[in-house]
């Protein structure tokens, strides 16, 4: 699996529809400072599922649509469509497909969607379908500016969390936790059963 090209229009400093083609191997993205480097880098991890407004440089998510410049009026949607080269079958949910399409746009009214191979899609089926490839929102194949330091002084918990990810058993842990929420709710459900049961008795 490789991601082999990126459709960006309306995010950040890309108002006009950009292609960016990949090959496969090493890609070096280069340009003057200020040239939108960064921002190809976060349109991923933003298509990817990222929630976070403030790790994509915004005070809020609106913040990603391209705002205007004085030749240019501000645009009302952003939208970031990712292609996959699946031809390994890498990612798991999509074994007919030799592509994987993902895509995700946002209006400033707050309208949002996500898309994947065309359909609509809900953010956790984009979460599923990358968790412990190594590819997911909050992995580390991506890694923007300050985040290295950040990981040497992050606490110990933390660097675990790091290398479960690595070794694929997050999304274990996140089913567990899940579970774990649903039987707490469940024996609350019951606890409350059993209080009517006696009051009635
Ligand atoms: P450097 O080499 O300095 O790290 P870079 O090439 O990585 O720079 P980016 O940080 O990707 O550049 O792009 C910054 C540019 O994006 C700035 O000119 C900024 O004004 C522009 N920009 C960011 N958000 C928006 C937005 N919502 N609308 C329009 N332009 C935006």
């Amino acid at each position: 699996m490789y991601l082999k090209k990126m459709e960006i229009v309306g995010f950040k400093s890309f108002a006009d529809r950009t292609k960016v083609e990949f090959d496969q191997g090493v890609t070096a993205i280069v340009g003057p400072n200020g040239s939108g480097k960064s921002n190809i880098v976060e349109a991923l991890r933003w298509v990817l599922g990222e929630q976070s407004a403030k790790s994509l440089r915004g005070g809020k998510m609106p913040d990603v649509i391209f705002s205007g410049t004085e030749k240019r009026h501000a645009m009302n949607y952003a939208q970031v469509t990712a292609y996959f080269d699946n031809a390994d079958h890498y990612l798991a949910s999509s074994k007919d497909n030799e592509d994987v399409i993902i895509s995700r746009q946002l209006y400033r009214n707050g309208d949002a969607e996500f898309r994947l191979n065309g359909k609509k899609c809900r953010l956790r089926d984009i979460h599923d379908l990358f968790l412990d490839t190594g590819l997911g929102r909050d992995s580390l194949s991506i890694i923007s500016q300050g985040r290295i330091e950040a990981v040497f002084n992050s606490k110990a918990e933390d660097r675990r969390a790091i290398f479960e990810e690595a070794a694929g058993v997050l999304k274990f842990k996140s089913r567990r936790n899940e579970t774990e929420s649903k039987l707490s709710t469940t024996q609350d459900n019951l606890d409350r059963l059993e209080d009517i049961l006696y009051e009635l008795k």
